[in-house]
């Protein structure tokens, strides 16, 4: 994944690559796994200090290439206000297949489609 970091000031870009072969999503209340996996690769503000003094910025994750396997983990525990853990147990709409639209995956990739193999269910 290419992780691009942009001065909303300046507009100064820093990119970092990285690789992957498992992701974890944010459970997001009646939202499909493809949303949830469009969700970490929306852009964000992030509070960063630039050279040019300011200190925010936007960040954006796209894919470059696409593994042969990816693992996705969704996050199905947060914390409270009062920094309790509490679980998550809204339901997920789960599809055959994963979407990647052409905009995160370079050109010199064959497919641009997650085809889910398997569901694991853990219980806690
Ligand atoms: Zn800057």
């Amino acid at each position: 994944m290419q992780n691009t970091r942009t001065c909303k000031s300046c507009g100064f870009s820093s990119v970092i690559f990285e690789e992957f072969s498992n992701l974890s999503l944010n459970l997001l209340p009646g939202a499909s796994v493809q949303e949830m996996l469009q969700d970490i690769l929306t852009e964000t503000e992030l509070e960063y200090r630039c050279d040019c003094g300011a200190n925010t910025s936007r960040q954006q994750h796209n894919f470059v290439t696409l593994p042969r396997v990816l693992i996705l983990h969704v996050k199905r525990f947060c914390f409270t206000q009062f920094f309790k853990l509490k679980k998550l147990s809204h339901p997920i709409n789960l599809h055959g297949e994963l979407m990647v639209s052409s905009s995160q995956v370079s050109t010199n990739s064959p497919e641009p489609n997650i085809h889910i193999w398997s569901v694991g269910v853990f219980n806690t």
